[in-house]
Order: C-alpha cells, then structure tokens, then sequence
C-alpha cells in the first residue's frame, strides 16, 4: 500500500574528501477515513520506537562535516515530512482531526553520510547515519518523542543548573473559588458533607469515590461506615492494642488542654497561633494505662461536682464536658502499624473497605512508590484523652487521607480548602511559626476575618474522614478515642487534580528546603510505566513531568561528560528507595552523585547536583552512578500514551 523511492546524491565538496547523501524514503498513503484510532496509535508508537532506535546509534558519531549541512537541507527539501522536521506543536488546544491528517502519508527516510577518507594510501568510505534536524529546545512539547526531546538538550548550552519546573505553568485544574466577593459570616461556617450510607452496597458505588474526590469537595464525612461495612473496630480498642503488642513504641506529646477553638499564649492573655509540644516515647501498654487513668480520673471529678451541685444550687452546670482548665495531658501519636505480621487481623480487616479508601490499591498512586512510606502507605495509630490535638497541616505533598475514629470518645475536626492554604502560610510567618514544619493553631477569628470559610464537625466512633487533596485541617480529641489513619492518592477520580496538587507542593517543598516525602519524580515514571491513565489532564501532566525529568537528566548528564566525569550505569535492583540530597532532603532521581564518606566502611552518599558542586565545584572524589538507561527513559515516556476512556464506548 506505499511506494519505495530511493535516491542517491553525489556532492563533491572538497577536492580531498567526498560526501555523499543516500536517502532512502518509504511513502505511507493512506486515504483519509481509512484509519481507525487504534490502527493510528498502533503505527505512531511503532514510529517513536524506531526513533528511538536511530538516536541511539547516531549517537557514536558526533563530528558531521560541516559541509554534509548543506546537502541535508536539499535532501529535506525534495521530501515531505519527517518526523524530525516536523512543525512544533502549537501552544493552545489541538484539533484532534488536523494532528490525525498531519500524520497521515508521512514519509520515513534513512539519511546515510558517505565520507571517501584516505588511509595508507587506500582510499575507503566512512558510512554515518547524519543526526536528525534538531527542535530548538524551547519548541519541545510532550508530542515530540522521546528521542527528539534528548536531541533538543544536545543541542542546547545550558549555563549552570537546568532549573524548570515539573509543572506546565499554564495549565490548572483547580476549581475556580472567587476570592474577591466577601462572604458572609454566616457562610464561613458552611455545614461539612456527610454521606449517610443506606446500605452496603452504597459504599462501593463510584458515585462515593466522585463525591469524595471532587475538588470543591475540602472534606467528607462518611457517618458510620464501619457499622454499614460491619468493621471489627474493636481490633483497634486500647485492649486489643496492648493485647496485641504491649511494648510497640508510642510517640508523646505533651500538651495543655484548652477549649477546641481557644489557643492561649505561654502567659494565657492573648490568643496565637504557635502550640508547641515536647516529644518523647513510651509504649502501648504505658499509654494505655495513663490513657485509663485519665478516664478514672475525669469520672471522679464528676461525681465530685455533682455532689458539690447538690450542696450548691449556683455552681455551673456543665458537668457533661470534660475540664479543660489548663491541665497538662499526654497524646499519643504516630504509632507504626506497618508490620504485617505483628498486626495482621488489625490490617486485614481494612480490606473490607472499598477500594478506593484501602491502604493499597493499583489506582492509589502511593501503591507505585515501590516502597514503605510510613503513615502514607502504611497505617498508623493515634491514642488520644480529651484536648490532645494534631495541630494543623496539609498531608504530606497534598494526599488525600482516610481517618476512622475507633472510639468511644469524639473528635473535633476543622478544616480549610486548599485554595486559602497561602492565607494560612501568610499567619503562620505572621506569628513565626513555620507553615511546613512548625505546630500552629489557627485563631478561628483570624479566618473569619480574612474571609476565609471554614468546616466544623464532629467525628463520631466508626465515623470516616476523608480529607482531600491539599485540605488544610486540624483536629481536637472530645472524649477518650483511638484514630486509624493513612495516605492516598487517587488515580480513578479526578487525578490531574491530585497530581497538580503533589507536584506543586513537590516544588514549594524544594523552595522551602523541606523534603518531599512522596519521590514525585520517581513516582511519575512508575505510573507511567504500570497505569493505563484515560484521563486526557493527568496523562498531559504526567508527560509533561516525564519531559522535564527527561530534560533535567540529559543536561546534567551533557555537563557532566563535558567536565571529564564518567558516568557509571548501575540499575536499580527489586525495592530499592527513591534517593534523597544527604545536605538538602531534595529527590535525586537517575543520575546519583555519590561520594564515599569513609572508605573503609564502604558507606555512600548520594548528593544532588547543587551541594555535590558547593562541596567540590570541579566534583573531585565524586562518582556518577546512572539507575536508568536514557533509551529505557525515552522507552518509557514514548509508551506513555493516552488510554482509551473505558466510558467512551
Ligand atoms: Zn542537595
């Protein structure tokens, strides 16, 4: 169904050497409506790969005689497109019709370079494939190949460090949420969404997973889950804990127990934002005791008041709620229940809730980390008496998280939409504390006051929180409760908004020197190579991302060589981590700058490319280790097409 023409051109150029362009073209014609989307998809990966193949081989010749330029061009001339010469792609949205009718009838050629050289007085030929017309670097878009985005860095001198962001600056899919109209006060306490479930059923329809994922959505309560999936709650009561494991460690806070939406200052006359805690470790059996104790305690304080009551007509009558005058309490937190051996009925019967809420699920983008992020993609348990508070916070890199309150006690939740994160960041360095890492609690009227909406509810026992992407939220104990809580990240229901949201904090953190705990890069090409994504948005983020992961690694690598450094490939082996700066806790993905720290012991660092150069600027006693072949790179990122939408059909 297509013609072969080849053509050999014979151009003398120097009276001592001789150059020659043979090029071998094959026309593909097809006639228009002939095609089928899956034949298309089929033919343009085909493409990309054999791109991918000559760029590995024009790889060994890098010294074109300037002169075969100019019989390129009339080479150029006499064919119609090719892959290389093809227009870069346009800025806005594309017209599916016109980018199917551009790849149709392109033609594939072969340039081959003769050069006639003389060598001991026999005249022989140097046969060379000629490199490929270059895209300037600055035309590059996730359209192009693999092999054309490395040939663009070639031929781009980057001064310095490559310093462009993963994320394309123009394209968002926040929710639009007007900041300009003032709200009135009686909105800025909007009622939280709670999802009553009728039966279990219920619980596994993807309208659920819609409602909870949706990015107006800050929070979902979903009111008695564990009762409607018939969770074993009591596996998680403090009897089952110590029964399980009395000496598992327990982290401590020490706090001052204070009204949930009061937060005084060290003299206890003006209200901040800084609640600074001490830490310290204990066990489960310990905390247990005090957590009981506590319990003893408060019960006796009420008969005490009721008595007194009896005896005096005028005492207050709020003997329901706990007191909350200052007193010193310990919460226990963070609480490791990873080990699947030591907490196998615990963690078991968290798969009976649905898929999309388990710790593990193939669209949960923390299942393609490849290894243990403790709390994210493990479980973790927090043992709390009334008062103890998880000061407020974003999760780590914007996840969404899955809470469930064990019981017998509440909990009091508050929490903010990601869109007003910067207003909070902005009272945080008000009162000097920091917004990543330091424990602050928002004054209720400084929100308010800023127009700033926020949601206050009560979790019940088996009641689950499902907090969203990028939630600001902090949490207040009632009563005396144990929480479960872990991390996800959807991939199935609006995922280019969890995506944007991890990788722009992803980028802050790096701004912040504040390390990323999800390895979002890593992350990337491990979706990539494993999830069918049919989301036209997160297909054009993730690809995106993987560009500029591509983009990054070629010009380092290109600085590297042209500094006389070897680079050593070294694949990854089975659940190897993803790496971190040892100065400055950013990822470093690929190529590992590595320095011995004490030979003897055998024991490496890995840097980035910033503190391995502050440390030694020529990086003198530092070895390049490669984990990825550029060809597996470009392989993988060719192959990361748009799946079709299991809904179009
Ligand atoms: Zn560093």
């Amino acid at each position: 169904d297509g013609s072969l023409s080849a053509k050999l051109r014979l151009t003398t150029t120097h009276a001592a050497s001789f150059t020659g362009v043979i090029t071998l073209s094959t026309k593909e014609e097809r006639a228009r409506g002939e095609e089928r989307p899956g034949e298309y998809s089929d033919r343009k990966k085909k493409r990309k790969v054999s791109d991918g193949g000559s760029e590995a081989t024009a790889e060994t010749d890098h010294k074109t005689p300037s002169s075969a330029s100019t019989v390129t061009t009339n080479t150029s001339k006499a064919c119609a497109t090719t892959p290389a010469s093809k227009p870069p792609c346009p800025v806005g949205p594309v017209d599916p019709m016109k980018l199917k009718a551009l790849s149709m009838g392109f033609t594939k050629e072969l340039r081959i370079l003769l050069t006639k050289v003389e060598s001991a007085g026999r005249q022989t030929f140097n046969i060379s494939e000629l490199e490929e017309q270059k895209i300037p670097l600055s035309k590059i878009c996730i359209r192009n190949t693999g092999a054309e985005v490395v040939r663009a860095c070639k031929g781009t001198r980057v001064k310095g460090k490559f310093k462009e962001s993963f994320l394309l600056p123009t394209f968002s899919v926040k929710p639009n949420i007007a900041t300009t109209a003032l709200i009135p006060r009686a909105k800025l306490n909007p009622p939280t969404p709670s999802i009553y479930l009728e039966s279990k059923r219920d619980a596994f329809s993807p309208v659920l997973l819609q409602f909870c994922t949706d990015p107006k959505n800050a929070v979902t309560v979903i009111r008695g889950l564990a009762g409607s999936l018939r969770l074993n709650l009591g596996l998680f009561s403090t009897k089952s804990l110590v029964e399980a494991n009395a000496e598992h460690a327990v982290e401590v806070r020490t706090q001052v127990q204070q009204p949930a939406d009061e937060n005084w200052d060290s003299s206890g006359s003006t209200q901040t934002w800084p609640c600074e805690s001490s830490r310290s470790h204990t066990t489960i059996d310990k905390y247990a005791q005090y957590q009981a104790s506590s319990f003893q305690e408060s019960l006796q304080d009420e008969k005490e008041s009721e008595n007194e009551e009896e005896g005096e007509e005028t005492q207050s009558s709020e003997t329901s709620e706990p007191k909350t005058a200052g007193k010193i309490i310990k919460f226990g937190t963070n609480i490791d229940l990873s080990d699947p051996k030591r907490w196998k009925p615990q963690l078991q019967e968290l798969f009976k809730l649905p898929a999309f809420m388990r710790v593990e699920s193939s669209n949960n983008m923390l299942s393609h980390v490849g290894h243990t992020i403790l709390g994210m993609n493990t479980v973790q348990l927090y043992m709390k008496v009334p008062g103890s508070r998880t000061p407020g916070h974003q999760e780590n890199n914007n996840f969404c998280s899955v809470n469930i309150n064990i019981g017998p006690g509440d909990c009091e939740w508050f929490a903010v939409h990601e869109h007003y994160w910067d207003a909070i960041n902005k009272f945080c360095e008000k009162h000097g504390v920091d917004y990543l890492t330091g424990s602050w609690w928002p004054v209720l009227e400084d929100l308010y006051s800023s127009n700033i909406p926020v949601y206050r509810f009560i979790q019940r026992p088996g009641d689950l929180v499902w907090i969203n992407a990028g939630t600001v939220h902090w949490v207040q104990a009632v009563g005396w409760c144990n929480n479960i809580a872990w991390n996800v990240g959807p991939l199935n229901s609006f995922p280019a908004y969890q995506y944007q949201l991890a990788l722009e904090r992803y980028e802050w953190n790096d701004v912040k020197k504040v390390k990323s705990i999800v390895p979002m890069i890593h992350v990337s090409w491990n979706v990539a190579r494993t999830i069918k994504v049919a989301d036209q948005d997160t297909h054009k983020m993730i690809k995106h991302c993987l560009m500029q992961s591509i983009k990054h690694i070629q010009i380092l690598r290109e600085q590297l060589l042209a500094a006389g450094k070897k680079i050593s490939y070294q694949s990854r082996v089975k659940d190897e981590p993803a790496y971190y700066c040892n100065e400055c806790d950013v990822e470093v993905f690929d190529l590992l700058l590595v320095t011995s720290e004490n030979s003897s012991k055998k024991s490496y660092v890995v840097h980035c490319e910033d503190c391995a150069r502050a440390k030694s600027p020529s990086l003198g006693g530092v070895v390049v280790l490669e984990q990825y072949r550029m060809e597996e790179l470009m392989r993988t990122y060719d192959n990361f097409t748009l799946a079709p939408s299991p809904f179009s059909k």
